[in-house]
């Protein structure tokens, strides 16, 4: 069993935040970054709103963004496992047990930042056809549409954002929405309603996907008339918010009903020693700059608890 002082779970910007700070504290971090570097923001393709790191000239990548983070945590000491976490228990109080797919450590403190993943639709069609004309990354997969007809679904700032962004490669994108104003912010509204490759079908769900080997319409229903309608389209990018990747910690720590990690003001969790940050714990704000707090926060007391017990 290999002995660490802080174990942190999840590689996001709070992951890697927490690294940083607790390596500058010495403690020589161990960061199960799961299977991709970065969390969702490796998936982004601009980051236009993390303060400090503004260029007109290019706008970061997520994935430019991860590197830095990385790098600099690794700098002062931060050690990088790629797998991931399938068993925890806290039930002993510290030092805590935590497996992964390659190793098992006992950990004097748990950082959990393990995140938030794409929800899905739940139609007929959704799941099979993933990777063949359903995702949930326009930046992974808008390429492969080129001169495609696409559709969005979904009215938050991420549908919005990535309809924007793939209007560089389908022919159309039309936004399916279950109401008829979006959710997203102004500034991104504005872009939308006056990018012409960008049109909008209101008040409407999607019931099914359907395709040959990939996909070709989607089934309809607009919820306001009752009426169903077919549309033609060669992709369907799901927009509709997120879950917390929470599920190996069920009745390990306290949650709320969907699922996310239950904190208080110095991100300590149920379990005294294990702390969590990012969008685990947090459905409201979601933004790299919070979690990076965050993440900062659970650090900070994370170092204090151990020096502490010493
Ligand atoms: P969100 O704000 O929760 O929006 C989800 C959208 O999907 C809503 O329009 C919702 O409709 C719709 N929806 C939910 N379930 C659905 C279903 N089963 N069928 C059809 N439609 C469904 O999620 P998000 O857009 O991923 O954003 C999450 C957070 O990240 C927000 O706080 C957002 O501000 C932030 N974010 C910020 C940026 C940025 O600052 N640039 C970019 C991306 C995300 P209703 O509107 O009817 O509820």
């Amino acid at each position: 069993m290999q002995k660490e002082k802080v174990v942190i779970i999840g590689s996001g910007p709070a992951g890697l935040t927490a690294a940083l700070y607790t390596a500058r504290a010495n403690l020589k971090p161990l960061v199960v970054a799961g299977s991709q570097i970065g969390g969702q923001i490796s998936l982004t393709a601009e980051v236009e709103n993390y303060p400090g790191f503004f260029n007109a000239e290019h706008t970061p990548t997520g994935p430019e963004l991860v590197d830095v983070m990385q790098k600099q945590a690794e700098h002062f000491g931060a050690r990088v496992e790629f797998d991931e976490v399938t068993e925890v228990d806290f039930s002993k109080g510290s030092p805590f047990y935590v497996k992964t797919y390659g190793k098992e450590y006992e950990a004097e403190s748990v950082i959990v930042t393990a995140g938030a993943s794409p929800r899905r639709l739940g139609v007929p069609g959704e799941e099979g056809y993933i990777g063949r004309g359903v995702s949930y990354c326009g930046t992974c997969d808008g390429f492969f549409f080129r001169g495609k007809k696409v559709v969005v679904v979904g009215g938050g700032d991420s549908a919005i954002e990535e309809a924007i962004f793939l209007t560089k490669f389908a022919s159309s994108v039309t936004v399916i929405h279950r109401r008829d104003e979006l959710r997203a912010g102004h500034t991104l509204q504005e872009r939308a309603f006056a990018n012409e490759k960008i049109s909008f079908i209101w008040d409407t769900v999607v019931d099914e996907i359907v395709g040959e080997n990939t996909v070709n319409k989607v089934k309809l229903t607009n919820r306001k008339t009752g009426e169903e309608s077919e549309f033609e389209t060669d992709g369907v990018f799901v927009f509709i918010g997120h879950y917390p990747n929470s599920k190996f910690l069920e009745g390990k720590l306290a949650m709320d009903e969907h699922g996310y990690l239950i904190t208080d003001e110095m991100m300590r969790t149920s379990v005294e020693g294990v702390y969590a940050a990012g969008e685990i714990q947090d459905p409201v704000y979601r933004q790299i700059a919070t979690s990076v707090g965050q993440g900062t926060a659970a650090a900070l007391r994370a170092e204090k608890w151990l020096s502490e017990r010493e």
